[in-house]
């Protein structure tokens, strides 16, 4: 493993260890993404930023391991000021409590942020407990009456999960999978917290979304796996957990939730179709994510004549949604604050810092309306249908709003 003091490089499968990894595409060297800087003159490292492809497994893996210590000690992201996250939570509630005849059940979730994915469970009279290694986060959640431990979920966590709760009848990973260095102490885990007859459920964003919408976005530091339903299966599997089920979901532009147990169980119909599915589609194929990468510049070089066709017409510009994956889009068609005037984002813990790399202010939407731009840049495009309603009807906009991404980008009026 070659290294550096900050980041190390993988030379063989996050998963299975095979050696045979081949590259996909490098995105160049880029900032991390949730690196918010608070000055825009702050010096900021980057890193290089590589997608590889494992021929023996199909995982689709970055080369580059920044440690997650560097990563994820204060975090961002908050589940809960997602619409379509909080939508989706009844949903994932429903489907995942179908699997347990009406039992109280004890749920654990790993990485469980603010909590928001636990509450319905907490209100529906199951007992909840959540990992999150953000202290800032973790406090959010217990504020909210969501019992939160801050730490790294790993086989010492589980344990001591086991000693002071007992094994639980439901282990939850929320897109965190994809995010461990520790790929195999996660799972290893999991697998120790859950109860012989219990249900586990791990959501991940597809690589079949990313394939087939160029969604070249979504690959920046935090996220070192990309998972098909075939590579999941073939990690947990390993440790004889046995995935049977599926379940769609919205967030992240496309991701999938996949249930299993340590007892086999039935695979849904669902379930074997998508399995089969992904042998006709590409996605288990090298030469497919080669392709990939040639859509990931033609799709860059669309962007920017986009923007350029706009900023020609001295149009003022903004972007909305100072996402992580909003980063690795700015930084890998260098998109600056010269294209962009500010990007809005409803997260007050962003207000008045810098996007990395990009050195765009990000400010509130409050603000960013009020000096009334022409056109957006919809960098949350994976909100697309939450955010264009707030356009609408809190602040009346009335232009022209690019969408990057799913696919070709393009621009809509409203
Ligand atoms: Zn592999």
């Amino acid at each position: 493993m070659k290294s550096n003091k900050t980041y190390t490089e993988i030379e063989s499968c996050r998963a299975c260890g095979a050696e045979d990894l081949a590259t996909i595409i490098s995105l160049g060297e880029h900032p991390l993404a949730n690196s918010l800087k608070v000055d825009p003159d702050q010096e900021e490292e980057k890193f290089p930023l590589t997608l590889m492809f494992c021929s023996t497994c199909c995982l689709v893996q970055l080369r580059e391991t920044v440690p997650k210590e560097v990563l994820f000690k204060s975090y961002v992201w908050v589940t809960g000021t997602s619409k379509t996250a909080r939508d989706f939570r009844e949903e994932f509630y429903k489907s995942t409590t179908k699997y347990f005849e009406n039992k109280n059940l004890f749920v654990v979730e790993v990485a469980s942020n603010d909590g928001t994915f636990l509450e319905p469970f907490k209100k529906g009279g199951h007992k909840v407990l959540g990992v999150d290694p953000a202290e800032n986060i973790a406090q959010i959640a217990n504020s909210n009456g969501i019992q939160t431990i801050s730490e790294f979920f790993g086989l010492k966590a589980a344990d001591s999960i086991v000693d002071d709760y007992g094994q639980a009848d439901c282990v939850i990973a929320r897109n965190v999978v994809p995010h461990s260095e520790e790929l195999h102490e996660v799972i290893a885990g999991i697998e120790r917290c859950l109860k012989n007859d219990g249900v586990g459920a791990i959501e991940f964003h597809y690589t079949q979304a990313i394939l087939d919408g160029v969604q070249y976005d979504s690959i920046y530091h935090e996220h070192l796996s990309y998972f098909s339903l075939y590579s999941i299966c073939h990690l947990l599997e390993r440790y004889n957990l046995f995935p049977f089920d599926i379940l769609e979901s919205p967030i992240s532009g496309g991701a999938l939730v996949v249930y299993f147990s340590k007892v086999k169980r039935v695979a849904s119909n669902k379930f074997e179709e998508r399995k089969i599915s992904e042998n006709k589609t590409g996605i288990l194929k090298k030469e497919k994510w080669e392709e990939f990468a040639g859509a990931c510049i033609a799709h860059k070089e669309k962007l920017l004549a986009l923007l350029k066709a706009e900023t020609d017409k001295e149009s003022r510009l903004i972007g909305y949604g100072a996402s992580a994956r909003s980063s690795t889009l700015l930084n890998f068609c260098g998109i600056n604050n010269f294209g962009l005037a500010c990007i809005a984002d409803g997260n007050t813990i962003k207000h008045g810092k810098f996007a990395p790399g990009a050195n765009i202010p990000i400010v509130s939407p409050d603000l960013a309306f009020s000096e009334m731009p022409d056109t957006i840049l919809l960098l949350a495009w994976n909100f697309k249908d939450e955010i264009l309603s707030v356009l609408k009807e809190k602040y009346r906009f009335r232009g022209k709003v690019i969408i990057p991404l799913p696919s070709s980008p393009h621009v809509i009026k409203i």
